[in-house]
């Protein structure tokens, strides 16, 4: 097997797959109503890859290095048949790990064991409060915080351990959910992991005041529950791991604004489209589906694939960090429902 680096000696380790750009939320950071409302032109289903072109195309990526793949979107569960595509990519030689992302409203007990028995091994869910007032005006279409703990219940029931919990955390809205999150899931073996609201896509009115640093939320856990840094799992682990000194789990900080981890970042992007994005804040793909369409070869397609990483040199949050110029500025950056996260 190959294995690839791009203009900055790092490695095609991780790859995340958007398999819709549909989601039943509206969640006001990712997806706002005024953009994403009715007459929105969603893309028609005869664009999006299919499973199999999703899978021939994970398939080059493994060939190249890549090991961990992240299912994600718009909200996955929307896609039918998504299993198909678990067990498919399950059987791919140099897969290592499947992970799904999800908004768990669609994590019923029979959806979460199907997932399970197709393979996935990692789940996690994204819930930003546990009060509905905060929740709803978050997800901008009146679902209550319960039953996403119910859907977190399922995976459990289902087999799946260590669920991850994600919460963007954003001033003025939700920074009274951090203590809450931490008291509902201390102890209980799921990590919540708190993420750094980004300026991703150009939808959101995103700004940096409204951004509060993880430093900050760390101090206010600590006061409650004393916290001590921890070693990542592994080389380029995107969140910080804290532990309660009490031994009581974990918790993670997604430091994406304020402390960049761009110099480790081995992750690529394939849109529901097939289009390949080297970085969350790209403003262009590169189309690998009018490649498969066109009857490409497989060496055709790892050629194509590994050109474009080597070509790659994103260091997005880095240069922002700088204060720098940046690089494509003026053009629109890639909405968050197309990657993924
Ligand atoms: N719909 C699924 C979900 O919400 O889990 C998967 C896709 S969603 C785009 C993936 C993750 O990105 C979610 O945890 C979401 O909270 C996060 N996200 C979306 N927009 C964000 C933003 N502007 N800043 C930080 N995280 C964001
Ligand atoms: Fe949908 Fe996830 Fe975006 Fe919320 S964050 S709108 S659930 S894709
Ligand atoms: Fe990776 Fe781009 Fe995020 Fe940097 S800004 S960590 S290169 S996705």
């Amino acid at each position: 097997m190959d294995s690839v680096s791009d203009q900055f000696s790092r490695p095609l380790r991780d790859l995340r797959i958007s398999v819709t750009d549909r989601c039943n939320f509206r969640c006001v950071y990712c997806m706002p109503r005024e953009v994403f409302g009715p007459g929105y032109a969603f893309v028609p289903r005869k664009d999006l890859l299919t499973l199999e072109e999703i899978a021939r195309i994970a398939q080059a990526f493994a060939t190249l290095g890549m090991r961990k793949v992240r299912i994600t979107g718009g909200e996955p569960l929307i896609r039918r048949n998504l299993e198909h595509l678990i067990e498919m990519l399950n059987a791919t030689s140099g897969i290592e790990d499947i992970s799904l992302t999800t908004n768990g409203s669609m994590l019923t007990a029979g959806r979460a064991l199907a997932l399970k028995q197709a393979g996935l091994r990692r789940l996690t869910v994204s819930l930003d409060a546990l009060d509905d007032k905060t929740f709803k005006q978050i997800n901008d279409v009146d679902y209550p915080a319960s039953r996403v703990l119910d859907g977190i219940e399922n995976a459990r029931s289902a087999g799946f351990s260590e669920i991850k919990v994600n919460a963007v955390v954003r001033r003025g809205f939700n920074e009274h959910a951090v203590l809450d999150l931490v008291d509902y899931f201390r102890g209980t073996g799921c990590i919540v992991r708190f993420i750094e609201y980004m300026d991703v896509g150009e939808t959101n009115g995103w700004n940096l005041d409204d951004v509060i640093p993880a430093r900050e939320l760390i101090s206010q856990i600590d006061a409650k529950y004393p916290v001590e840094p921890i070693s990542p799992n592994y080389q380029g682990e995107v969140a910080k791991r804290w532990r309660f000194r009490d031994d009581q789990g974990e918790i993670g900080f997604i430091t994406s604004v304020t402390e960049s981890f761009c110099g480790d970042c081995s992750r690529a992007r394939l849109s529901a489209v097939g289009k390949i994005y080297t970085c969350l804040f790209a403003t262009e793909g590169h189309d690998l589906r009018m490649l498969v369409r066109s009857g490409a070869s497989d060496s055709d397609l790892l050629e194509s694939i590994k050109n474009i990483w080597q070509a790659r040199s994103d260091r997005y949050s880095e240069l922002r960090g700088m204060n720098v110029p940046m690089p494509d500025s003026g053009k629109s950056k890639v909405e968050m429902s197309h990657i993924g996260g």
